[in-house]
């Protein structure tokens, strides 16, 4: 190995040997270890876990291993006590209670210290009263039903589906539309698609068993924002700052079945239909009027400590240019996909780069490996460590690169990007050999490009979206850095689901891994390439090959779908977007005047490379607008955020979408507030064209 590198050390080299040396037996070993108990933050399942992956990456010989506790508001339900959905008669006697933990299927999954369902920062409480049915929990869905059915959802609990938008934001509609409390559940028609039989552990799909857990607020700690968790800070009452005031919990559908069943009322429209082989009523109640739904939730709050896992290797030339890699390691139970198979590929990288450090070959740049604590409770981790880290992230941090499920299914790669990185990942799967063995094509690139091509551009599709959902979000939406998020997954044409189905039950274990998802390994290995070969390159390229024609592309075609979607309302209302249009085609000529100045520096200057390569760094940062978004001060990025009602997708030109979509649902008519939005997104990206200028 030292031989291999002493006499060549090209990028080239390093590329090779991270392909070649990544080795998926121990992924696999890596994963195994990592899912062999519970990993709830505040757990001793997440403690042990830290303390193995920190050794892990010591022995790997990173330069440096630390770990940043937080002290961070946490939420459980009471074990002693479970949260439940009943049944119940007028006099009380109770009919059906929903189970209280998932009956364990495989050999890895029977285990006794496993949490039960629950969905995190629900409050505690009781909720009695008549079901209504509301499919997704929507907007659209809620205003459906007061609208066209008169529905007043005073003193009701309603049940909505899980899928096409976050969890959180269906649950801050039904306190909106003033339920009393709410139930979520899976329904087979989101999740096991044309099979109903076939159920784990006999294939991926969901048993009626299964439950989803998951987090229904929090943009990191609840007691800090704004600040660090330290043990210096100065906290928010507790009993105060949960925004959420109604019980939440969810159930299987093995347990909805015998609540949708008994619903009376219409029936729900043909596109609400589930697949529970039932008749899909409304409500408000059951058809026997003297049954009722009680709802009981005895979450508590405490606060514990979070810890995130930070490994370094410093750079050879500019130590004081971050290249960041991250994946959480905190789950709802064992994690197999979301998020150990990640951070089995992470550890697999530190030993990789690791070794390479040891035989003097070091990236131009520091590599800084992140293992983050409390993910899915709010992004608590990573949202510290950022508050932590601002001023030190936005003079200093490259690229963030986000893995959070490493594979979900193996269909195709799933790239979210900033368009600033999008150049970036295609090169790097260009150098990734093919995992699909029968497969002719000989790249990732190509077998992505096959299986996911973008919409008449040539090349495979990304998403421009990392406004939430994974650790990406503070980096690219406060900090202004750029990011990506990535992973292998299930073809979304094909299976139209929101999440892969076994998605934060008990089931996702390492035989379920083993045996549904990556039986070969080889997509892992193929991610965790892709992974490793990013990464490098962007820490090791003199130049960064960031692209600001995409920018500028991407913002010239936004403006022109909003002028499809709004352009006639808008010429109705006096909005002007002359200036607008004008800004963007000075971006994109001040991004190609840039492109050319680009290709005529000499590569031996480093001042003349480092003054371009901050340029481009910097350019994510111009988008950042430090007055935040209308009513939402943590999101800073006037380009990207997600959206006010499904905080899982992205919206472009966040400020002026939200706006438009309050006016269009005759929330508001404050078209003051629109053309205001129009206007600082004018100016955002004039000045954004202005840091690409050669002088100034
Ligand atoms: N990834 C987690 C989820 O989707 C947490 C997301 C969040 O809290 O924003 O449930
Ligand atoms: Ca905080
Ligand atoms: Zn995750
Ligand atoms: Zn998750």
């Amino acid at each position: 190995f030292m031989s291999y590198f002493q006499h060549q050390q090209s990028m080239e080299d390093s590329f090779q040997y991270i392909i070649n040396d990544l080795n998926k037996d121990n992924i696999r070993n890596n994963l195994k270890t990592y899912t062999s108990r519970q990993r709830l933050p505040g757990t001793e399942g997440v403690m042990e876990l830290v303390k193995l992956i920190s050794r892990q990456w010591r022995d790997n010989g990173l330069d440096k291993v630390i770990v940043t506790p937080y002290d961070v508001l946490m939420s459980y339900p009471n074990t002693s006590d479970p949260n439940k959905v009943e049944i119940v008669t007028s006099s009380g006697i109770t009919f059906f209670t929903s189970a209280f933990f998932e009956k364990p299927l495989d050999e890895d999954g029977n285990q006794s210290d496993i949490i039960p369902p629950y969905n995190s920062f629900s409050p505690a409480g009781i909720a009695e009263g008549d079901l209504v049915y509301v499919n997704y929990g929507c907007i659209e869905d809620f205003l459906y039903l007061r609208n066209s059915l008169a529905i007043d959802f005073t003193n009701k609990i309603v049940i909505a589906r899980y899928g096409k938008i976050f969890r959180g934001d269906k649950v801050e509609n039904a306190q909106f539309f003033n339920a009393s409390g709410i139930i979520l559940y899976t329904d087979p028609a989101d999740v096991n698609i044309g099979k109903m039989d076939n159920t784990y552990p006999d294939s991926w799909w969901m048993p009626d068993t299964g439950v989803q857990r998951g987090s229904i607020g929090g943009d990191g700690d609840y007691l800090t924002p704004f600040y660090p968790a330290k043990d210096y800070a100065h906290r928010l009452d507790m009993k105060k700052v949960v925004h959420i005031k109604i019980p939440c919990q969810p159930i299987s559908y093995g347990d909805a079945f015998y609540f949708l069943r008994e619903l009376g009322g219409p029936d729900a429209p043909d596109s609400w239909h589930g697949k529970l082989g039932i008749r899909y009523k409304i409500g408000p109640g059951f058809v026997d009027k003297s049954l009722k739904v009680r709802l009981t939730v005895n979450n508590y709050l405490k606060i514990v400590r979070v810890d995130n896992i930070i490994g370094i290797i410093t750079g050879s030339v500019e130590q004081d240019r971050y290249v960041l890699l991250g994946n959480h390691h905190d789950a709802w139970v064992f994690g197999a996909i979301d998020p150990l198979s990640g951070t089995a590929a992470l550890t697999e990288i530190t030993r990789v780069m690791g070794k390479m450090k040891q035989s003097g070959v070091r990236p131009r740049r520091t590599i800084v490996f992140c293992s983050w604590g409390g993910e899915e409770v709010g992004l608590l981790g990573s949202t510290e460590f950022v508050e932590e880290y601002m001023k030190v992230l936005y003079e200093r941090a490259v690229a963030y690169v986000n893995v959070d499920m490493l594979v979900a299914y193996t269909d195709y790669i799933i790239v979210g990007t900033s368009p600033l990185l999008q150049d970036a990942v295609y090169q790097a799967t260009k150098m990734v050999p093919n995992p699909e063995p029968a497969s002719s094509y000989k790249t990732l690139y190509d077998v992505w490009n096959a299986k996911h091509p973008g919409d008449g551009t040539g090349e495979p599709s990304v998403y421009y979206s990392l406004g939430s959902g994974s650790d990406m979000a503070s980096f690219y939406q406060r900090a202004g850095v750029p990011c990506v998020d990535m992973w292998y997954s299930y073809d979304h044409k094909k299976w139209n689901m929101l999440s892969y189905p076994l998605y934060h039950s008990a089931y996702e274990t390492f035989h379920m891994y083993k045996t549904h998802i990556d039986p070969s390994f080889n997509y892992s290995l193929a991610m965790t390439q892709l992974w490793g070969i990013l990464s490098w390159k962007l820490a090791d390229e003199t130049l960064l090959s960031f692209s600001v024609r995409r920018y500028a592309i991407a913002i010239f075609g936004f403006i022109k779908s909003l002028i499809n979607d709004f352009g006639t309302e808008w010429k109705q209302h006096n909005v002007n977007i002359d200036a607008l249009e004008s800004a963007s085609r000075n971006l994109t000529a001040a991004a190609n005047m840039f492109d050319e100045f680009i290709q005529t520096v000499d590569k031996d200057d480093i001042l003349a490379v480092r003054m371009i390569n901050d340029k481009l760094m910097q350019l994510e940062r111009a988008f950042i607008d430090p007055q935040g978004l209308p009513g939402r001060p943590f999101y800073k990025h006037v380009i990207f955020a997600p959206s006010k009602f499904n905080s899982y997708k992205d919206n472009s030109f966040p400020g002026i979408a939200d706006t438009m979509f309050e006016i269009q649902h005759n929330n508001s008519s404050d078209w003051d507030l629109l053309k205001k939005q129009v206007y600082v997104a004018t100016c955002t990206i004039q000045s954004a064209a202005n840091t690409l200028h050669p002088i100034g």
